[in-house]
C-alpha cells in the first residue's frame, strides 16, 4: 500500500516553513511515499512563492505543494492575529475538502496546524485513517492551550483573574500576565477555547519541539496524572526542530556583507515575516542600535500604528522604496557598521553565518528554533501572538537571551544598548551565548532521530 500524507498550513511563513519541512522529514525518514502540502494563503502566491524560494524549485513528483489562495478582500478579518487566521482557515475549509477528496491515491495520513483544527472533522469525513495537529509552537503553548480548554468557566475566570501562577499540570507555574496579554487572550479566548478541545480530536499530536529544550512539559504529557489526561490519551510527539537550513544558491548582498565581519560580532535585528513597530519605537531601535556602536544587519519595515502584527496582511506597506521613516542621517552615520535591508532577509542564512553574535528577535517560535539550532543568544522583544510565552522561556529558563521590559509600552534607546550590550559584552551574555550552543548540539542529535516509527502511521 502506498502510503500518502496531505499536510495543510494556516496562512504565514511561520506556518508554512515548519510544515514543509514535516512533509520532508515524513517523506525521507518515515516511510511515507508521497506527500502534498496545502498552503493557505491570503490572496498573495507570488509574494509566498518568492518567499519560499528554493524549497519550491526542488522538483520532486513525490512532493508536491499546491497553494489554496483565498480572497480575503471584503471579509471582516478585524480581531487578534489569532482570530484572522483561524477565520480564514473556517472560509478554506471547502477547499480544503475537495482539494484533499480529489488527491490520488487517497492519503492515509492528515496533518494540519493548530489554527485549523477545524479541517480535522473534514479529514474524519472522508475517512483518513490518522489525523493529526501540527503545533508549529512550543509544547508549553500545547499545554496552556489543551489546559485552558478543559476548565469549567468558573475555574477559567478564576485563573484569568488570578494574580497568583497558572497551575498547568506538570509545568513551571507562571504567573498568567507574564507569559499573556490578559485583555487580549480575554478577546480571543472562545476561539482558542474552540481550539483546545479540537486538538484532543486528532490521533496524535506533533510539536516542534525536542525533549532537551522543554523536558519538563513533554515529561508532563507523558504522564497520565498530568497533561496526559488533559490530553486524553491523545500521544504527543515532539518532532523538532523543523527549520529550514541554509541552502547553496543566489548569494544575498547581506551574506557578502557578512563575509567581510569579525567573528561574533555583528547583531541581527527582526521581527519576524509580519512585526512591524510604530514609529516612535523604531526611532528608539535606530538611535538605541547606534548607541551600542556594535555593528549590525537590521530588516526594517514601515511604522505601523496599530497593530505590530499588521505588515502580515497589508502587503502595500512592505513594499514602500523609501526609508524616511528612519531618523535623520541614521545610514549614513552607521554606513560602516551597520546594513539596513527593506522587509524581509534569508534568515536562516544569516543566523548560520559565523559573524553573527546575536539577534534581537519578536520570538516568532521559528525565530527561536533558527537561532537556537546555529547557538545564537537573543534579544527577546515580544510582539504579539504567543511570544511573551516564548521570551520567558528563552530568558527566564534557557537562559539564553535577554529579555525587553517595555516597563511605559515602549523600549527605550537605553533600553535596548543595555540589552544588546548583556548577550554581546557581558559576562551574563557569555553564558547565554554557551548555554545557546549546549542547545545547538542537542537540537542536532534530535535533528538525526527518527521520532516516529512507520508502524505509528499505518495502524488501525
Ligand atoms: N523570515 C525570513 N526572513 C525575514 C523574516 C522572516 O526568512 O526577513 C522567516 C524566518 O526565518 C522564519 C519565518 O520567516 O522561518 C518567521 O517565522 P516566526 O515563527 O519566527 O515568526 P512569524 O513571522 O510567524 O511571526
Amino acid at each position: 500500500m502506498e502510503l500518502h500524507g496531505a499536510l495543510v498550513a494556516s496562512p504565514g511563513m511561520g506556518h508554512f516553513v515548519p510544515i514543509l519541512e514535516l512533509g520532508k522529514h515524513l517523506l525521507n525518514h518515515h516511510g511515507f511515499d508521497r506527500i502534498t502540502v496545502f498552503l493557505v494563503t491570503d490572496d498573495d502566491v507570488p509574494r509566498s512563492k518568492s518567499l519560499l524560494g528554493k524549497t519550491l524549485t526542488e522538483a520532486d513528483p513525490k512532493f508536491v505543494i499546491r497553494f489554496i489562495p483565498l480572497n480575503v478582500s471584503g471579509q471582516d478579518l478585524s480581531g487578534s492575529l489569532l482570530t484572522k487566521l483561524a477565520e480564514m482557515m473556517r472560509m478554506a475549509l471547502p477547499e480544503i475538502r475537495s482539494a484533499v477528496m480529489g488527491l490520488e491515491p487517497q492519503p492515509g495520513v492528515f496533518v494540519v496546524d493548530l489554527l485549523g483544527t477545524e479541517a480535522l472533522a473534514v479529514a474524519k469525513e472522508l475517512q483518513i485513517m490518522r489525523k493529526h495537529v501540527l503545533v508549529t509552537t512550543s509544547a508549553w503553548f500545547l499545554a496552556f492551550t489543551v489546559y485552558m480548554a478543559s476548565l469549567d468557566k468558573m475555574t477559567l475566570y478564576k485563573h484569568l483573574s488570578s494574580t497568583g501562577a497558572l497551575p498547568i499540570p506538570g509545568c513551571s507555574p507562571v504567573k498568567f500576565d507574564r507569559v499573556q496579554d490578559p485583555s487580549k487572550y480575554i478577546r480571543e479566548l472562545a476561539e482558542s477555547q474552540r481550539i483546545g478541545a479540537e486538538v484532543i480530536t486528532a490521533d496524535g499530536v506533533f510539536v516542534n519541539t525536542w525533549h532537551n529544550l522543554e523536558p519538563v512539559t513533554i515529561g508532563s504529557f507523558l504522564a497520565p496524572e498530568n497533561l496526559g489526561s488533559v490530553m486524553r490519551g491523545v500521544p504527543v510527539h515532539p518532532v523538532g526542530p523543523l527549520v529550514r537550513r541554509a541552502e547553496p544558491g543566489v548569494k544575498h548582498r547581506v551574506l557578502d556583507w557578512l563575509d567581510l565581519q569579525p567573528k561574533e560580532s555583528v547583531v541581527y535585528v527582526s521581527f519576524g515575516s509580519g512585526g512591524a513597530l510604530t514609529a516612535e519605537q523604531t526611532n528608539e531601535l535606530a538611535y538605541g542600535l547606534e548607541l551600542t556602536g556594535h555593528r549590525f544587519v537590521w530588516v526594517v519595515r514601515p511604522p505601523a500604528e496599530d497593530d505590530p502584527s499588521a505588515s502580515m496582511f497589508d502587503k502595500t506597506k512592505n513594499e514602500t522604496e523609501t526609508m524616511e521613516f528612519l531618523p535623520n542621517g541614521f545610514l549614513n552615520r552607521t554606513k560602516d557598521i551597520g546594513l539596513v535591508v527593506q522587509t524581509w532577509a534569508p534568515q536562516e542564512e544569516i543566523l548560520a553565518h559565523e559573524s553573527i553574535g546575536g539577534f534581537v528577535t519578536h520570538c516568532g517560535w521559528n525565530s527561536v528554533l533558527e537561532s537556537i539550532v546555529n547557538g545564537v543568544p537573543m534579544v527577546a522583544w515580544p510582539l504579539y501572538s504567543e511570544q511573551k510565552m516564548n521570551a520567558w522561556m528563552v530568558s527566564e529558563e534557557l537562559k539564553i537571551a535577554s529579555r525587553v521590559n517595555a516597563a511605559d509600552g515602549i523600549v527605550k534607546k537605553e533600553e535596548i544598548v543595555e540589552m544588546v550590550k548583556k548577550v554581546m559584552d557581558q559576562e551574563e551574555g557569555k553564558d547565554m551565548r554557551k548555554n545557546a550552543k549546549e542547545l545547538k548540539k542537542t537540537a542536532e542529535e534530535a535533528l538525526n532521530k527518527t521520532h516516529i516509527p512507520f508502524a505509528y502511521f499505518i495502524q488501525n
